[in-house]
Order: C-alpha cells, then sequence, then structure tokens
C-alpha cells in the first residue's frame, strides 16, 4: 500500500519507541512513507515552536498522524499538546482497546473492552475563573452535538465489531444538567441499536466495578474526564501503560498514539516498551484499511508476549527495546 503518514517523533522515550515501530512496518512490508518532525521541548528551544508549522502544514496534507508522546513544558505557560491537536483537528473520538495478554502476569484475565473516551469538551475546555480571592470556577461543558456523535461511535463500533454490550459512564446523580444530557441522548441512541445490550454506570461504581469483576466490560463510552480516568485503570488491569495503544478520530483527520506519556524517567536506557505504540501503528493500518499488514504485526507482537523469553523490564523481562523489536521482526510471516 502507498501512502504518506506523518510522524511527531516527539521527546522523552519517544524517539526510541519511534525508531522501533518504524522499523517493524518497514520489515511487515507496510510500504509506507513517513514525514517525520520533532516536536515538543527541545524543537521549542531550537525554533521557538512546540511544534514546527511545517509539522502542522504535513498533518493536513496527510491527514494521518502517528504520534509519539510529547511533553508539554510545565510552567511555560503552553497549553497541553495533546488538548490543542484534538482541538485543532477536531480529533473528537479517543478510542482505547485494553485486552489481556496470556503472556503478561496480572491477577486478571480475560479483559476485552473498549473505551470510547469524547476527546474535545467536558472539564478539558480549560475554562477556569476566579470568582474571589478564594474560589476558582472551573467549566464543564457537555453538548448534545459532541455527545452525539461519540455515543453513535462507539454504537456503530459495537455493531461493527459483533461486541455485545454498550455501556454508559456517567455521574448523572450529581451532576444532573450536564451528565444528565450525556446519558440520556445514550439511552435515545441505544433504541436504534436494539441488538446491542445496554446499561449504565456512575462513574464510581464503575472503577470498583473494574476491579471486582472487569470482565463484565464490553464497550464503554463516556465524558472526556472519566475517560482519562478509566482508561489508565483499564491499562493498570492489563498490565501497564506500556499496552495500551489508542486512535483518536475525526471526521477528516486522525492520529494514532500510545495512551502513555513520554516517560523521561526511563528515557535513552533502551527498556521503554514500545507495543502500545506499535498496536497504535496497527490501528492506523486497519483505519487505511490494510488489514493484512496490521494482522501479521499483531500476530507476531502476540507470538513474542506468549513466548515470554524476550520481555522488556515493565512486562518482567530482561530485554531492550531492540531486543524486542528484534524479536517482533523474527516472528512475522
Ligand atoms: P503524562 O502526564 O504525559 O501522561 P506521566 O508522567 O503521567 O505522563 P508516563 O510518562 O506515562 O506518565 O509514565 C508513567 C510511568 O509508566 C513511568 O514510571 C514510566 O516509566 C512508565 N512507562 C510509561 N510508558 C512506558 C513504556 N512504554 N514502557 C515502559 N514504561 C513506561
Amino acid at each position: 500500500m502507498e501512502r504518506t503518514i506523518t510522524v511527531f517523533r516527539g521527546d522523552g522515550i519517544g524517539p526510541e519507541i519511534t525508531a522501533c515501530v518504524l522499523e517493524i512496518l518497514e520489515a511487515a512490508g507496510a510500504g509506507l512513507t513517513y514525514e517525520i518532525y520533532d516536536v515538543g521541548e527541545a524543537e521549542w528551544q531550537k525554533h521557538g515552536a512546540l511544534i514546527p508549522e511545517a509539522a502542522y502544514q504535513s498533518f493536513e496534507r496527510t491527514r494521518i498522524l502517528l504520534k509519539s508522546p510529547i511533553t508539554t513544558p510545565i510552567g511555560k505557560g503552553f497549553r497541553s499538546l495533546n488538548v490543542t491537536l484534538r482541538k485543532k483537528y477536531d480529533l473528537y473520538a479517543n478510542i482505547r482497546p485494553a485486552k489481556s495478554s496470556t503472556a503478561v502476569k496480572t491477577p486478571f484475565h480475560d479483559i476485552d473492552m473498549v473505551i470510547f473516551r469524547e476527546n474535545t469538551e467536558d472539564l478539558y475546555v480549560g475554562i477556569e475563573k476566579q470568582v474571589d480571592e478564594n474560589t476558582i470556577h472551573a467549566t464543564k461543558v457537555i453538548t448534545r452535538k459532541a455527545s452525539e456523535r461519540i455515543i453513535r461511535d462507539a454504537f456503530d463500533y459495537a455493531r461493527a465489531h459483533g461486541r455485545k454490550k454498550v455501556s454508559c459512564i456517567h455521574k448523572a446523580n450529581i451532576l444532573k444538567m450536564s451528565d444528565g444530557l450525556f446519558l440520556s441522548i445514550f439511552q435515545d441512541i441505544a433504541r436504534e441499536y436494539p441488538e446491542i445490550e445496554t446499561n449504565d454506570k456512575i462513574i464510581d461504581n464503575t472503577c470498583m466495578q473494574m476491579v471486582m469483576n472487569p470482565n463484565q466490560f464490553d464497550v464503554l463510552v463516556m465524558p472526556n474526564l472519566y475517560g482519562d480516568l478509566i482508561s489508565d485503570l483499564a491499562s493498570g488491569l492489563i498490565g501497564g501503560l506500556g499496552l495500551l495503544p489508542s486512535s483518536n478520530l475525526g471526521k477528516d483527520y486522525a492520529m494514532f498514539e500510545a495512551v502513555h506519556g513520554s516517560a523521561p524517567d526511563i528515557a535513552g536506557q533502551h527498556i521503554a516498551n514500545p507495543t502500545a505504540l506499535l498496536w497504535s501503528a496497527c490501528m492506523m493500518l486497519e483505519y487505511m484499511k490494510d488489514f493484512a499488514c496490521a494482522s501479521r504485526i499483531r500476530r507476531a507482537v502476540d507470538l513474542v508476549l506468549e513466548d515470554g523469553s524476550v520481555l522488556t523490564p515493565d512486562l518482567g523481562g530482561h530485554a531492550s527495546t531492540e531486543a524486542y523489536r528484534d524479536a517482533i521482526i523474527a516472528k512475522l510471516d
């Protein structure tokens, strides 16, 4: 398949895991051309912008971005780069599949859930107001338009992938108007998908249930902040942040990235686990309808994880990022 995509190399472990993922894509015959950009604090120090204009222009041309983690410098007045990209390109649907791997030892088994997180509003609109010296108000925005499209996407996904259940996660008992609107839209849309079982759960109960009985969850849809919390919880259930990929989809643009951050504590040590970014790249291939290449890579990763002799330290192994990469490449059929 001939196609050009944009790649942001990021910082921290970003450059290491990006290099590794691009080599695996190459070895798997993805046949992609890359426009690669450095983004983040180092780029800002060199050229005065966290994301260079040419990088934005590339994404606007290719419309597909594989993005490795970027740290937003703290205390310099920058808005989060992730929030900026999601807003600028209206990447409203953040989809995060959390699936157990038999190879990764956790107390939880057979987890297979897909989290649909609304990506553009809720408390993330960043509107805070000082009411008086000792009082701050933060604004939570929930709109019909944004809620409808993420909820509909969750149901369409469930239908297309033969999923049985969609759960709406909310706090409508307290936030009666905002989360109440989200929940009532969910209930309306659910009627259009009679073959799919539905339920709704309050966010605090969901956290408890995810630990007590995570296998009850299938597809979950929720406003932005709950999605942030629930997906980190889900990553803990399947063995850590190194295993949680994501896509950020809008009508015109798509961005694929690992859920984890730039992990500066382990940067440059060659021990980062590239799986989350690699699985994000597989979601990208599937989005581009190259299912054969995506499943070739997924099979190879499964074989390496199941074999268990070449794993990065976060999964209990002793292998370097590069040794893990080579083991995956060796298993590509
Ligand atoms: P952010 O706020 O950008 O999400 P963070 O500081 O909350 O970032 P991460 O950068 O995701 O969190 O790191 C959290 C912990 O998980 C760190 O100890 C880090 O080393 C570890 N970690 C994150 N990603 C990986 C990975 N791919 N491989 C191994 N360890 C990782």
